[in-house]
């Protein structure tokens, strides 16, 4: 494939309403924690969900995804983890077409606007796997 068309769809909130769990990296956690006036540690008790290789945020226990969606929009927007700032460029959606057709059930902004080289595309998928080895592996 030579490119792949995608442009975020104004007031569209899907991808934080499907159901999935929102990875963190260390800098995110130092990030939203500023950005929320907390200490990190706080920001961990309350809202992360350990494992022994990964951390994700909680969900909110009311059948939603994700508590910092609020008021139709995430309320963290300008320090977001890395995997919402990088959706769809994905390294399993970009690497496999049909797979990113497939997404577009679920991402109206795929197929629409301007169109990303793969060449680009796959480098912002490559910093998904450095931002999280639990989950891509080394
Ligand atoms: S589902 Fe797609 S279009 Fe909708 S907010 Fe998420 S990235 Fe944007
Ligand atoms: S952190 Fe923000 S962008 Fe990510 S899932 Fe939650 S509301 Fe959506």
């Amino acid at each position: 494939m030579d490119g792949l068309r995608f442009e975020c769809q104004r007031g569209c909130t899907k991808c934080c309403e499907t159901k999935g769990y929102v990875y963190i990296t260390d800098d995110d956690l130092a990030r939203i924690s500023t950005y929320l006036k907390m200490k990190p540690e706080e920001f961990t008790v309350r809202f992360v969900y350990k494992t022994k290789h990964l951390r994700r945020l909680r969900k909110p226990g009311n059948g939603e995804q994700c508590r910092f969606l609020k008021d139709g929009g995430c309320s963290i927007h300008a320090v977001k983890p890395v995997q919402c700032r990088l959706y769809p460029f994905w390294p399993e959606l970009v690497e496999y077409r049909d797979l990113w057709n497939d997404e577009a059930t679920r991402c109206p902004g795929i197929g629409k606007g301007k169109l990303v080289q793969i060449g680009t595309a796959l480098e912002v998928a490559e910093e998904m796997k450095t931002a999280y080895p639990g989950v891509y592996g080394d």
